[in-house]
């Protein structure tokens, strides 16, 4: 049997807007949502859901429930699979009976929530000594904080003094204190508040409550900011700056944006960029990336566009690859160097950064371009580098197209056959079944214009690796522009290197027209009977990112 204490616990834990609202369209009306009802035919809605109750209720139809039921009665699960089927969603594990894992669950429910409240009583004073603190006011107007967003936020501050809680909190000296990250225990037993003098902002969770804080100074003062220890309340690894404020905003464009400040959620939801929310000083995880995917079908990471953001950057996209999936996509934006969300929505205005947003570079292309920036494609070293640092790359992601798609890219440059290079990094490709699909799909590829000016391209290298020492420099410059830049220059080279230096030219018309791709190859004798399969890839690749 679930005991009891788990099934509270559960619902706890998850939000039953976000439960229906994957089946139901929902808009929010008041306190409440409202969809049209999923258990009567209705073209008016009467199906309301309650975030503050955690119940749905149908004025047509009567149909009323708490998020267990929801799925029993919506999807027509059992209670132990519904039951499963949140707790999989929360990251919880089922206990098997009343043992005392259950019990322990129980006992951090409660804890949980008590030290939640102790949380309340902080920020409530913390938001009434920010009213009466000018100083304050005048530092987060004079970052452009407006009073709505900081009411929005529960933006508040931390007055100076050592013991400004012990009228706040219920028991200064109890343990709860500590735990909940208000208080700390220095030596010999002295105590004292851990936020003192700085502007506070509330970490909440998914469903509202105050899980922790981050204080920033507002002078030159060391750490700029401070969070919440990890503790029973708070894991940054796991939450995530603004994700109850946004909510909607998420719901509304089914896009969630990562930055890495909570002021740059704070302004940039001021400006109207309502889906904005911030990792707490850590790099994202795949426990935040696969909580975002729940909400969310695109995740669009905020870096700035110094060295140390692409490092960042380059953590999340590590992070991301085993949750990676066909159906949901991951972009990284990077902003022009003197920028931070912040500055750069203030500045620019949010329809500049809509459109940074819009055009930000998918994970793929991001993955390619870092890979190749680390070395020089044009050499056999550089090459096998790119080969290698992509395997381990490669071998985290789970079993999805886009895995085989970035292998054909990948191959493209490296000019491999994509099977080879699947073999190099440990897996297998399915292959076509008949020998006859593989050549006929060749031909078909050959048939395209971008794809066969790749073909060039790529046997323009093939001759120049066979031809006298000045083509040694024409192959690099071939190799660079298969490589890495745009489909148009990419195909412009490809074609003048195969057309002058090599008399290539007859067999670049063919191979445009579309008829000569195969005969080339043979002909050449350089190149490799998939020469033009390798190219694919890259006017591909080139086409893909022009049109993102
Ligand atoms: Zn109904």
């Amino acid at each position: 049997m679930i005991p009891q204490s788990f099934i509270q616990e559960l619902l706890t834990r998850v939000d039953i807007v976000d439960v229906v609202g994957r089946s139901v369209k929902l808009k929010k009306a008041g306190a409440n949502y409202q969809g049209l009802c999923p258990f009567h035919n209705e073209k008016t809605p009467s199906f309301s859901v309650s975030p503050t109750k955690q119940f749905y209720h149908c004025f047509g139809c009567g149909a009323h429930g708490s998020s267990i039921n929801f799925l029993m009665e919506h999807f027509g699960m059992g209670f132990v699979e519904a039951v499963h089927e949140l707790a999989r969603d929360a990251g919880l594990t089922v206990p098997e009976d009343n043992s005392r894992e259950g019990r322990d669950a129980a006992q951090k429910a409660s804890q949980q929530l008590a030290l939640s409240q102790w949380m309340d009583r902080a920020a409530a004073y913390y938001r009434l000594r920010l009213k009466e603190t000018p100083a304050a006011i005048q530092y987060l107007k004079d970052r452009g904080v407006s009073g709505e967003t900081a009411k929005r936020f529960g933006l508040g501050y931390a007055p100076a003094g050592w013991r400004n809680l012990e009228g706040v909190l219920p028991d200064y000296a109890a343990e709860d204190a500590e735990r909940a990250g208000l208080v700390i225990a220095g030596d010999e037993g002295r105590r004292y508040d851990r936020f003192r003098e700085r502007v506070m902002f509330p970490i909440r969770n998914p469903r509202g409550q105050i899980i922790g804080f981050g204080g920033r100074v507002m002078g030159a003062g060391e750490p700029k900011y401070l969070n919440s220890p990890e503790g029973p309340l708070f894991s940054k690894g796991h939450e995530l700056y603004g994700l109850y404020e946004a909510r909607e905003g998420i719901r509304e464009t089914g896009r969630v944006l990562v930055v890495e400040g909570y002021m740059d959620v704070v302004m940039l939801h001021q400006y109207g960029c309502t889906y904005a929310v911030a990792t707490l000083g850590t790099a994202t995880t795949a426990v935040h990336i696969t909580k975002l995917l729940r909400q969310a079908d695109r995740i669009v990471f905020a870096f700035d566009g110094d060295s140390a953001g692409r490092r960042a950057a380059w953590r999340a996209l590590e992070n991301a690859l085993p949750v990676l999936s066909d159906t949901k996509q991951l972009d990284f934006l990077f902003l022009p160097p003197e920028h931070d969300p912040d500055s750069f929505v203030r500045e620019e205005g949010l329809e500049a950064f809509e459109a940074l947003v819009r055009d930000a570079l998918p994970l793929s292309s991001f993955l390619l371009k870092e890979l190749a920036s680390r070395g020089d494609i044009t050499t056999p070293e550089g090459r096998a580098r790119m080969q290698a640092e992509l395997k381990p790359l490669v071998l985290q992601m789970p079993d999805i197209a886009l895995r085989t798609q970035i292998l054909v890219d990948m191959a493209g440059r490296l000019g491999l056959h994509t099977e080879e290079l699947a073999s190099y990094v440990g897996l297998q490709l399915a292959r076509p079944a008949a020998p006859s699909g593989r050549s006929g799909q060749g031909r078909n590829f050959g048939g395209a214009g971008g794809h066969a000016r790749a073909g060039n391209d790529y046997g323009a290298r093939q001759a120049g690796r066979s031809g006298a020492s000045r083509s040694d420099g024409r192959w690099g410059g071939a190799a660079q522009g298969a490589g890495f830049q745009g489909a148009g220059s990419h195909g412009a080279h490809g074609d003048a290197s195969g057309a002058d230096p090599y008399g290539r030219g007859t067999h670049a018309g063919g191979n445009r027209s579309g008829s000569g791709h195969g005969g080339w190859t043979r002909e050449g004798g350089a190149g490799r009977p998939d020469g033009g399969r390798a190219g694919a890839g890259d006017g591909r690749w080139g086409g893909a990112v022009q049109g993102a």
